[in-house]
């Protein structure tokens, strides 16, 4: 299909104003396709001119341009030409379309345990025309009315109020200007449950299969979504414009959700089947309040082209966290941001394809979508932050608020952004916006202390860009000084040039702890000490509050993937303070992080082992505690099922037997224990049969994709790779159970030969898979464990080879330089492994 070039959206929008959209889908026409019928209004600036129309569909009956019939033949490569317009138009065209199975497009899922059919409209961002004829482009936004036909028990919801007019006729009030990549339908047997808030009504809902869950956990997600409204809605002196306000959970979802005004969807994973673990919570939490701050920001006012995707994305990340911190009693947004989220964008921005936060030219649209990564989120949200100090929050938000009433229904650029901040402000943001927003990588931020006995003699703040991205960025941040468990001195620092005296330093004690960016407030490598990193190994536990600890724990991680710090002090620093941890944030995520960097190639096999073991012994003592608390006891046997070799305490598990009090019948650490057993070839195919035989969940039925990939013998490891390679009709998800067990670390010299296969044969997955899920399925399927210089120079000789789709070749990318990592972190402190 043709992908839409910025040459040609300008164009086409410089020629045509679309006034109305009518769409009609017919959603009775069985399992594989549907009807859908489109009417568009829209006049052309220069009669006599033509243009083309979007459409993806499976079999088209007529087109008529004016009442004229369009030879359907003239359809080429997705793209309708429309020749000699008049001044008004109306084009009508009657298609057939085919459901998705990748998460795109009128994405269609069967929920293997009651047999129940479920489909929900993903248009972003360029899959709309896989619903219904449009121009497909953020810029050509217009009002739709949509009706729909669906079988008699479904509920339908979209961008518009949805009213039931018939048995299974429905029709979606008018909707105020949106743009094609906002286009929803939700339709299903779907369970719902609604509230109302502020004149808002409000629905909320879930495949029927967890509609008990979702009872219990609808108050909290009512609750965060009226906290956040009512937040927004101080904060941006603009009410919600976009009527009811649905939020769906729907099955195989590829992205964490989706901000289609009035209509959200959500992956169906954020409704536990099990223990409600605070770290999810709050993950959930944050989700829901990004997804409502773009009904502002994207929503009703939407990027003209997708170089400013960015935008939408740094924006709401940041309001997330703030409205999560200010408005809802949900903890740890910030420790979360600090120890998930940077983490994330530090790995993007140390990538060989870093890029700028803003500028990054987007000739078409599908290459705007790989440079839609941590920078754009986490990297992004922290360059707002650090504008916000910049500038005051006052002055932030006048700015914000003037961008929103302007552009409402319309669409805006990056540089109508900053005039608002700068008008609002009263500074010329031209050099902050170079610096921060037009530069790739991080600084790296060390002080440099010389000391007289006990004391600081001098202290400076040193500031080194990242070689090859030369940038003068200044930073707001502060520094700290910590001894025997307190802070004894902490000092704001502006560090606008590459070295900053930190002359209130002098004569102050010399810290056995020196932390810069000790609140984590801006976006930089911190360089340790030689003398604090020691420190850190036994002190991190003593730091006084989870903020400095997640700002420490930062720094040592992001210090061992660059290859400064060695892995065996940051193993020994998390043996001694995860156990004593306080924040669930903490102890869930230094958890995951440790077993993915640790126990996944950064230490060789025969350290790796011992590690495991010492994570399991420390886990079993937690667990062991008579007062161990709800997030200690989750993190603790978490730890143990993913670690222990104890097959009979595994296997307890597995049949929901002595589970540990704080995941006491949660079914996703049954099937972990489950997981395990068949990682340590424990188990066989059909005793997942069997287990499979008790739980027919959706989510049951993925893991046991993942446990049977897991097992340790060739023919499973056969098995799974005919599953993803072989042309079976996987969903994205299924797919990506099946990748995830593939490569264990414990399982090397049986699935090295993978190697070149999986290089041979990635590129394939683009024949099945739109842009998103290609994309996430190589990274689920990269061979990351197999630490070797060998698997090193087939992922550089991929990148190199022909054919490969640009999500799938930077996905390859950014692995490679994450294995690139490793190997050289291997080199440096474990030369004898390679
Ligand atoms: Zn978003």
């Amino acid at each position: 299909m043709a992908i839409l070039q910025r040459t040609e959206a300008e164009a086409r929008a410089a020629l045509i104003e679309v006034t109305s959209y009518d769409v009609d889908l017919d959603l009775d026409r069985g399992d594989t396709e549907f009807g859908s019928v489109t009417t568009i209004r829209f006049s052309a600036r220069q009669p006599g001119e033509s243009t083309f129309l979007d459409l993806k569909a499976a079999r088209v009956g007529s087109i008529t341009l004016n009442g004229t019939a369009v030879d359907p033949a003239a359809i080429d490569d997705g793209r309708v030409t429309l020749t000699d317009l008049a001044a008004d138009n109306e084009v009508h065209v009657a298609a057939t379309m085919s459901y998705s199975r990748d998460g795109e497009g009128l994405h269609r899922a069967v929920d293997p345990e009651d047999g129940k059919a479920y489909v929900y409209g993903m248009s972003f961002m360029d899959a709309a025309p896989r619903m219904y004829a449009c121009f497909d482009q953020p810029d050509l936004k217009a009002p739709y009315d949509v009706r729909v036909r669906a079988p008699q028990d479904w509920v339908v919801a979209g961008n518009g109020d949805a009213t039931r007019t018939a048995p299974g006729e429905w029709t979606l009030a008018t909707t105020k200007p949106i743009a094609t990549y906002f286009f929803t339908v939700c339709a299903g047997p779907y369970a719902t449950v609604t509230d109302e808030h502020d004149g808002i009504h409000l629905e909320v809902h879930v495949r029927a299969a967890l509609a008990k869950e979702l009872d219990e956990q609808a108050p909290d997600i009512f609750q965060v979504t009226k906290q956040s409204f009512d937040h927004y809605h101080r904060l941006f002196g603009v009410r919600y414009p976009w009527g009811d306000y649905h939020q769906f959970f729907v099955p195989e979802f590829n992205a964490g959700a989706m901000e289609n005004p009035g209509c959200v969807t959500f992956r169906d994973t954020m409704i536990m089947r099990g223990t409600l673990a605070p770290d999810h919570l709050l993950s959930r939490a944050n989700t829901i309040a990004h997804e409502m701050a773009h009904m502002w920001f994207g929503d009703l006012v939407t990027l003209r082209w997708w170089d400013d995707l960015w935008l939408n994305e740094s924006f709401a990340e940041y309001m997330a966290g703030r409205a999560v911190e200010e408005a809802t009693d949900h903890d740890e947004s910030r420790i979360a941001f600090s120890a998930q989220r940077k983490t994330w964008g530090y790995a993007a921005d140390r990538a060989p394809s870093t890029h700028p936060i803003a500028g990054s030219p987007a000739p078409d649209a599908l290459s705007a979508l790989t440079n839609f990564d941590g920078i754009s989120y986490a990297k992004g949200a922290s360059a707002l932050a650090q504008l916000v100090l910049y500038v005051g929050d006052d002055a932030f938000v006048a700015g914000v608020r003037d961008y929103l009433s302007r552009h409402a229904f319309g669409n805006a650029t990056l540089a109508d952004f900053l005039g608002a901040m700068e008008k609002a402000s009263g500074r010329d943001l031209t050099q902050w916006s170079e610096q921060w927003l037009r530069t790739s990588g991080a600084d790296v931020l060390q002080v440099h202390t010389e000391t007289d006995g006990d004391t600081v003699a001098e202290a400076e703040l040193r500031r080194t860009p990242p070689a090859g991205h030369p940038a003068d960025r200044p930073h707001v941040l502060d520094v700290a000084g910590y001894t025997d468990g307190a802070q004894i001195w902490r000092t704001q620092v502006e560090a606008a040039a590459d070295v900053t005296p930190l002359g209130e330093l002098t004569g102050r004690e010399v810290p056995q702890i020196l932390l810069p960016n000790a609140s984590d407030e801006t976006w930089a490598q911190v360089a340790l000490d030689t003398a604090s990193l020691e420190a850190l190994r036994t002190g991190l536990r003593t730091l006084p509050d989870s903020g400095t600890r997640a700002a420490a724990w930062s720094a040592l991680l992001n210090g061992m993937l660059t290859g400064g710090v060695d892995p065996r002090l940051v193993r020994d620093s998390v043996l001694d303070f995860w156990p004593a941890e306080t924040s669930f944030t903490l102890l869930a995520y230094v958890a995951s992080q440790s077993r993915g960097a640790l126990l996944g190639g950064y230490l060789p096999p025969d350290e790796s082992t011992a590690a495991a073991q010492a994570f399991d012994d420390a886990a079993r003592t937690m667990l062991a505690a008579d007062d161990v608390s709800l997030p200690a006891g989750i993190a603790a046997a978490t730890m143990v099922a993913h670690t222990t070799h104890d097959e009979a305490t595994l296997r307890d598990w597995a049949d929901g037997r002595h589970t540990p009090a704080a995941l006491e019948g949660d079914p996703d650490f049954r099937w972990l224990a489950i997981r395990r057993l068949c990682t340590l070839g424990a188990l066989t195919a059909a005793d997942v049969d069997s287990h499979l035989a008790q739980d027919r969940s959706m989510s049951a039925v993925l893991d046991g994709l993942t446990a049977k990939a897991s097992i340790p013998t060739q023919d499973a490891k056969e098995w799974a790779w005919h599953q993803v390679f072989g042309g079976q009709q996987l969903s994205n998800y299924e797919a990506g159970a099946v990748l995830g067990g593939i490569f264990r670390p414990s399982q090397i010299d049986l699935v090295r030969p993978y190697v070149a296969r999986y290089f041979a044969q990635v590129g394939s997955l683009a024949q099945t898979f739109g842009g998103m899920p290609a994309e996430q399925l190589t990274r689920a399927g990269f061979p990351h464990v197999v630490v070797e210089p060998a698997t090193l120079e087939a992922a550089r000789a991929a990148i190199d080879g022909e054919g490969l789709s640009a999500g799938i070749r930077r996905a390859l990318i950014d692995q490679t330089a994450a294995l690139e990592e490793r190997i050289t972190s291997r080199r440096r402190y474990f030369p004898d492994s390679l």
